[in-house]
């Protein structure tokens, strides 16, 4: 049979139905298996055949659904569903590293990342550098023939800098290390990773997969080899297994993900447009503007969306930044984003708050930065929204 394309793979994807044949995926909200015999237990044990169980932690029917049907629509071999994306970033970086190897990655990431590379990682031995991820002399001064791992953000939070993938992966590849990508941004939509040179590529399904804000997940994405020879064995020992009833909230809200995302995308650059050369914003930043920095490599990257999320700078700082969220009357305060619901935040102060100033002035995290996730809402509301609030707050 010819090869799925995303929206078929999204619905139809791993679908594995009970004797009841069930039109929507069942869920498997149980932890263990029942073995016929205690023959039966031992050999499975022994060896588990293909849709055999053990334990939730292992694996489960409707968590497997979630991890084949993302896979297929991802382009990977396999998958491993998680508790959290941070489940995800930490399985696909502890399993891969050991002390004494050497580990690369670009400065700009979410908080949560950069303590593992940072705390965890350093803590247990392995040498970490930090690069500015646009930077590409930067990168090829980094990677040396003992790096292990390059890791980044492929668009970065919350400046939305795109990263060069085939040239950092080109450079990894060249001494034998593995590229991970963390791909929130991206989605798995409008990502071609894998196909660009990342080896493993890891999503906060917590963001646009689930879409809706109810559940927690994460995944990790690559080849068979990796994903059950070095991921899973660390992963189903030290219990980041996303659950069943989790598991089944993501693989529907992957049945609309193309849908959605698409949507979020065209408001996005609608909004983008709409808000560039407004009186009191210094800066418009998205990927699907021309004048962005990395706009070329963003079309290529991103299947010629820009992503779902927009982040502009107000002239007066963070009273003018606060004074512009208070006034917002559809768009809500809360630092997820992915979500149907449209979702403002203020970095400085909330997800990026921990930072040294210093480092806030190179990430470009100002006090006037705003990050706005596009929902669902009409296009024409979220721009008429964010116009009353900027001038509410001038
Ligand atoms: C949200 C996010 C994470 C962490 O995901 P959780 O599901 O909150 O654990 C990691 N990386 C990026 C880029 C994110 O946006």
């Amino acid at each position: 049979m010819a090869k799925w394309g995303k929206r078929t793979a999204q619905v139809h994807g791993g679908t594995r139905r009970s004797q009841y044949g069930e039109v929507a995926e069942a869920m498997f909200l149980t932890q263990g298996f029942v073995y016929e015999t205690a023959e039966a237990a031992e050999a499975r044990f022994v060896e588990l055949g293909e849709d055999e169980f053990i334990y939730a932690r292992y694996g489960n029917p409707t968590t497997r659904m979630f991890e084949e049907r993302i896979a297929m629509i991802e382009g990977a071999e396999d998958a491993f569903a998680t508790a959290s994306g941070m489940a995800a970033v930490n399985g696909a970086l502890m399993s891969a590293v050991s002390a004494g190897d050497h580990v690369v990655a670009a400065r700009a990431l979410f908080g949560s990342c950069l303590y593992i590379l940072e705390d965890i990682l350093v803590r247990f031995g392995v040498e970490l550098t930090l690069v500015d991820g646009l930077d590409k002399d930067a990168w090829a001064k980094a990677i040396r023939p003992d790096t292990k791992v390059v890791f980044f953000e492929s668009v970065s939070n919350p400046t939305l800098e795109v990263i060069d993938l085939p040239y950092v992966a080109g450079l990894a590849h060249a001494v034998g290390a593995i590229v991970v990508v963390d791909n929130v941004f991206a989605t798995p939509i409008f990502s071609n990773a894998l196909e660009l040179g990342a080896d493993v590529v890891v999503y906060s399904t917590t963001k646009h997969v689930d879409g809706q804000g109810r559940c927690l997940g994460g995944v990790v994405l690559g080849t068979k080899d990796f994903i059950r020879g070095t991921l899973e064995p660390y992963l189903k020992h030290t219990g980041g297994a996303m659950s069943p009833f989790n598991a089944w909230v993501m693989l529907k809200g992957l049945e609309t993900l193309d849908l959605r995302v698409n949507a979020q995308a065209e408001s996005a650059l609608k909004l983008a447009q709409a808000l560039q050369g407004t009186k009191g914003l210094s800066r418009v930043i998205y990927p699907g503007l021309a004048d962005h920095a990395q706009h070329d490599l963003a079309m290529q990257q991103m299947s010629g969306a820009g992503g779902t999320v927009v982040a502009f700078e107000l002239e007066g700082g963070q009273g003018a930044a606060f004074k512009m969220l208070n006034a917002l009357e559809i768009i809500i305060i809360s630092n997820n984003l992915g979500d149907a619901k449209s979702i403002i935040t203020h970095p400085a102060t909330t997800t990026h708050q921990r930072l040294p100033q210093e480092q806030k002035d190179t990430l470009g995290i100002t006090d006037g930065l705003v990050r706005l996730s596009i929902g669902l809402e009409d296009t024409d509301d979220l721009i008429n929204d964010v116009k009353q609030a900027l001038s509410a707050a001038l």
